[in-house]
């Protein structure tokens, strides 16, 4: 059977990239009535820490990789005493031996600059001690085919490929062979990873080779890039997974966008169920080049998701916004001025503009507000000549009218502007900002309507002091 596996360091946030090639893993391991694996890399005790082993657990969980459905985790590090026992297997059989030069031994030697190991031990039976590193023993002859369904078959010469090293000084194995004794010992058939570490795939190959086990099949799936055409980075772009899911991105539209990332479903369609994808995705459809991880059609999806959701599904969607849960901010409000009801009222109306779910806290936080926050800059544009008089007017209508319902509160303003021979727009806008503090939001009269005769009057007259 195929089985495959997400190998993730817990080195930091969740990356984009990671979720798309664990999505990858996924969906292959289904259609192949397969075993999808979970295996934390976390052999880097420096840069390792357990709450992000916790936060991949939780951000493959928010994208559909539940916990309890997959095999695992299962922890590099208690494989330890396997990629010692292969190194040891490795030096036993003439496959790698003991050197102790420094770079800049080889460096002295060559007389150039660094080019890689010189192979200078490679016939002078050091032997194990401290501070001698386990050099792997390339062939010099020949090619290395990697079998890549995405890529083809990538070929390497071998005497281009230096005698690596598989464990350091210390006895320690080093990345390449842990994850290969690793891959082994799970039973690994498709190795489904990113394009980056191609370059260590000849070499791993070679070990396969060299501990005597058929290799996986490979698929290294595109680079992530940035708008410039430059690998997503931490430092640089938002990478983290968890970025996303608090500004309020739907874990459906996030991981529909993901599997965009270099394929598309047929028929020219980009927003599908997942069942589509699942049924229609094709690793060997993948285009190798590199997939710009786009934002803001990524925002545009979201949005569209956003408004095919039942409202009662989009009420319940918002809440951690509404409450601020978890590493989501609270919002400006006290939890006893939500009013829940009042929610309800408008939400059917922002759920229509909002691309992230974040966005909902600007557009309702003036129902709950004793006093809405105001955007000054947006005061000061709005109230300009002839919106004093203009706010008196509306107050002594509203205060005149006897339903006050969106539909009254219309015509009545319309009435008002049309006095002064003035569009609903321009009419609106001041009394926008005095109600809500901003120059937009949700559609005004229904605003009212929910924040009722008393809070609106108040705010409009406060608005002239
Ligand atoms: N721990 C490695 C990484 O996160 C995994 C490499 C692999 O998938 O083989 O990049």
């Amino acid at each position: 059977t195929v089985r495959v596996r997400f190998a993730p360091s817990p080195t930091g946030m969740f990356h984009v990239g990671g979720a798309r090639s664990a999505l990858q893993n996924w969906i292959y391991a289904k259609q192949q009535g397969g075993v999808f694996v979970l295996r934390i890399e976390d052999t880097d005790a420096a840069r390792n820490k357990p709450e992000w082993t916790e936060g991949i657990l939780s951000a493959l969980d928010w994208i559909g990789i539940s916990r309890g459905t997959y095999e695992g985790p299962h922890f590099q590090s208690e494989n330890a005493g396997e990629h010692r026992a292969a190194a040891a297997r490795l030096y036993e059989s003439g496959r790698a031996y003991y050197c102790d030069c420094t770079r800049e031994d080889v460096q002295a030697r060559t007389g150039s600059q660094y080019q890689g190991y010189d192979g200078y031990h490679r016939d002078r039976n050091l032997g194990p001690g401290v501070g001698h590193a386990l050099r792997f023993r390339t062939p010099d002859e020949g090619t290395t085919v990697v079998v890549d369904l995405i890529r083809g078959e990538p070929t390497f010469e071998n005497r281009l490929i230096e005698d690596f090293v598989i464990a350091r000084g210390d006895g320690s194995p080093v990345f390449l062979l842990a994850n290969v004794v690793d891959d082994m010992t799970m039973g690994i058939t498709h190795v489904i990873r990113a394009e980056e570490h191609l370059p260590n795939t000849p070499k791993q190959q070679l070990l396969w080779d060299a501990l005597g086990v058929k290799p996986p099949v490979w698929a290294h799936v595109p680079v992530v890039v940035n708008e410039k055409r430059q690998k997503l980075s931490k430092r640089r772009d938002k990478v983290a997974l968890e970025a996303y899911r608090d500004e309020g991105y739907l874990a459906g539209a996030m991981r529909n966008y993901l599997m965009l990332l270099g394929w598309a479903p047929s028929g020219d369609r980009e927003i599908v169920p997942w069942s589509v994808i699942e049924d229609e995705f094709r690793l060997d459809e993948v285009n190798p080049s590199s997939a710009f991880f786009d934002e803001k059609k990524l925002r545009a999806f979201n949005g569209e998701y956003i408004r095919a959701l039942p409202v009662a599904e989009f009420i319940d969607a918002c809440q951690p916004w509404l409450t601020g849960t978890g590493t989501i901010a609270p919002p400006p409000w006290q939890p006893e001025e939500f009013d829940a009801e009042a929610f309800a009222a408008v939400a059917p109306l922002a759920q229509t503009r909002l691309a992230v779910l974040s966005e909902i806290v600007p557009n309702v936080d003036f129902l709950f507000l004793a006093s809405p926050l105001i955007d000054e800059a947006a005061w000061t544009k709005t109230m300009k000549d002839g919106s004093a008089e203009l706010l008196d007017d509306a107050i002594a209508a509203f205060e005149a009218l006897e339903a006050w319902d969106a539909d009254s509160l219309k015509s009545t303003l319309e009435a008002v502007g049309a006095e002064r021979g003035l569009k609903l727009g321009k009419t609106q806008a001041p009394v926008r900002v005095a109600v809500t503090g901003r120059t937009v939001g949700l559609p005004l009269f229904e605003s009212l309507e929910v924040l009722g005769r008393e809070r609106t009057l108040t705010r409009m007259r406060a608005a002239r002091l």
